[in-house]
């Protein structure tokens, strides 16, 4: 099972429901439960878990580098569809924060004049955390590294074959509507948009459905923070026929355990939310 976790915008409370409902599954399932997170340009799980993840791997994605064979013709440059090639008077320069690493360029070269390059662009951190059942990877991009899609496809490949198919994996997807949260949810079976009762996280849940319909993910919504804001997110998803999942409520406990960044599924009612949530999620899959 793969559920991917994810939200039109940030702040709204993604992590913190990430975090705390692969927590609760680790204590009601006999699965290995993983959590991944594929934020990658900011990834924050590991606060809440206060996880030390002492095995490491350094990730590389794949640039082209031209060779003495090119005539300097021009056509890797028509190619590129991301503008990652210029060809000059005397040379062919390559801008790799443009490249997304596509071969069109190195399969169409009429001189066969690339060969690729490696180069660095972050980590994957991983380790066991609280039981021996409780797993967490964490996709990190190295600084300045402007290419998240690589990054996050290498952390979840990562994690399936470390993990097997048989793990429940809960993966934290970066914040947005954009080609990072398509890499990060468009293999699970199940998204949860995580979304606030307020104008502004309206506004962003609509764009994250639209997102999810077009690539055909079964989806449904949680309201974090419920109490506040409007009634408008309840209505949008009635009328969209939009499950609702569950409500976390806007409440002085909760705040005050996240901001000493503990977990909140020690609350009963946060339990028995995660419980129907969960319920829920089975029985829309
Ligand atoms: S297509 Fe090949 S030969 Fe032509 S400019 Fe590009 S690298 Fe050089
Ligand atoms: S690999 Fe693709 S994106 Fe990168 S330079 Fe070549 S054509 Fe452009």
């Amino acid at each position: 099972m793969k559920i991917s976790v994810a939200s039109g915008k940030g702040g709204t409370g993604k992590t913190t429901f990430a975090v705390n409902f692969s927590l609760f599954l680790n204590n009601i399932k006999k699965n290995k439960i993983v959590l991944v997170d594929l934020d990658v340009e900011e990834p924050d799980c590991h606060i809440f878990l206060r996880a030390i993840n002492s095995n490491r791997k350094k990730c590389f994605r794949e640039i082209p580098k031209v060779n003495e064979k090119c005539n300097l013709c021009g056509k890797c440059a028509e190619i590129c569809e991301f503008n990652a090639i210029a060809v000059a008077n005397t040379e062919v320069i390559i801008f790799p924060d443009l490249c997304h690493s596509c071969y069109a360029c190195i399969e169409l070269c009429p001189q066969e004049a690339f060969n690729i390059e490696n180069i660095e662009m972050g980590e994957i951190h991983w380790g066991i955390i609280t039981s021996n059942n409780f797993y967490f990877v964490e996709g990190k991009l190295k600084i300045g590294e402007v290419m998240a899609v690589p990054m996050i496809k290498q952390t979840k490949n990562f994690s399936i074959e470390k993990f097997g198919e048989n793990s429940y994996f809960i993966f934290d997807s970066p914040p947005g509507t954009s080609c990072p949260v398509i890499e990060a949810t468009k293999d699970s079976d199940f998204v949860v948009l995580v979304t606030e009762s307020t104008p502004f996280g309206l506004y962003d849940l609509k764009l994250a459905v639209e997102t999810m319909q077009k690539l055909r993910k079964k989806f449904g919504v949680v309201i974090n923070k419920a109490g506040i804001g409007n009634q408008e997110v309840y209505h949008y998803c009635k009328d969209e026929k939009i499950p609702i999942l569950g409500e976390i409520p806007y409440s002085r406990g909760i705040a005050e355990l996240y901001s000493q960044g503990r977990d909140i599924i020690s609350i009963p009612f946060i339990k028995e939310s995660f419980r129907k949530i969960e319920e829920k999620i089975i029985n829309l899959v």
